[in-house]
């Protein structure tokens, strides 16, 4: 079993909890540009992880946040210990998983119907930068589809 995150956004800092990602875009920043919040949220993970993610967001048509990137091993014991995660041996604590969502245009809400446009574009960027990628909405004992992985 790899399952790495659960569906359940609010427990991930989803921006409808934070309520603070649409005021994070400056002006004159392009809409689909990652937050700075994203931005942080990458640090720490894997150069051509990140590399994919950043490339991503430029060419996607609408805006998505980074929930989360690397995580220590004790928030993996919590998502576990709460279901979220069936594993302790997720790609996130190695900096080598992210989790994605996909917004509406007002980047205030998740957009839940985009995920696989989401999955095509990153596995189209990943392709063209070499990198190998892993969607876990293509799993199949546990739907994970804010969750990708370097192969
Ligand atoms: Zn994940």
């Amino acid at each position: 079993m790899n399952a790495e995150c659960g569906m359940n956004p609010p427990a991930f800092g989803h921006p409808l909890e934070k309520g603070a990602e649409g005021t994070e875009q400056k002006k004159g920043e392009s809409i689909m540009e990652l937050s700075k919040l994203s931005l942080e949220r990458l640090e720490g993970v894997d150069e051509r992880l990140k590399a994919v993610v950043i490339e991503c967001a430029a060419r996607c048509k609408f805006p998505f946040n980074v929930s989360e990137g690397l995580r220590t091993v004790e928030k993996q014991r919590e998502y576990v210990r709460q279901g979220k995660s069936r594993t302790m041996n997720s790609k996130h604590l190695t900096g080598k998983a992210v989790d994605l969502y996909p917004l509406s245009m007002d980047r205030k809400l998740v957009d839940w119907s985009r995920f696989e446009e989401l999955a095509d574009l990153m596995f189209q960027v990943a392709s063209d930068q070499g990198t190998d990628i892993v969607w876990g909405g293509n799993w199949k004992t546990f739907v994970d589809k804010c969750h990708f992985e370097l192969k």
